[in-house]
């Protein structure tokens, strides 16, 4: 059972108004604010007013409510600020970078020699078969998801 909110996680406290944050937009599900230690300024992170670790606990209303939030704050923050361009992100798990555990975006604003990296190594599949691999086990995945799903 997932627990709506956790009195430990510093977005919940926002949320329920027991820690300050610059707010920038609320919808009925989700609340944009600016993110305390950007990665530059006009950083901000669309977070779902329910405490959902992950993206594996989000349920699909609040996914689509956050997008739309996502959306308004993007384009307010390419208006505001005229970057070079912008990441969207969401890390999910300690070994993705993940540290407040309640489900959140990232919106950054990117400039053309900021010198961040988001793909600073790639790797290279060892044939054609190894990706038809990956493909493979992540189809079976899918179809067997959408069988499930799908009224007879
Ligand atoms: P992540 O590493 O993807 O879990 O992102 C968590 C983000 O939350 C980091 O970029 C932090 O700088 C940011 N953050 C943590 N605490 C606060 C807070 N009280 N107010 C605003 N942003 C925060
Ligand atoms: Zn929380």
């Amino acid at each position: 059972m997932v627990e709506l909110f956790d009195s430990s996680c510093p977005f919940c406290l926002i949320i329920n108004g027991k820690m300050k944050a610059e707010k920038l937009y609320e919808s009925e599900k989700s609340i944009a604010f600016l993110d305390i230690n950007p990665i530059n300024y006009g950083h901000a992170l669309v977070v779902s007013k329910e405490h959902y670790r992950d993206f594996g606990e989000l349920p699909e209303d609040v996914f689509v409510d956050l997008v739309h939030t996502l959306r308004i704050v993007a384009k307010a923050i390419v208006d505001a600020m005229s970057p070079d361009g912008f990441n969207i992100f969401n890390n999910n798990g300690t070994a993705a970078g993940q540290t407040v555990f309640h489900f959140h975006f990232h919106v950054a604003p990117r400039y053309k020699n900021d010198g961040l990296k988001f793909r600073p190594i790639v790797k290279a599949y060892d044939s054609p078969e190894h990706m038809s691999d990956y493909a493979k086990r992540i189809r079976e995945k899918i179809n067997s998801t959408v069988k499930l799903g799908d009224p007879e």
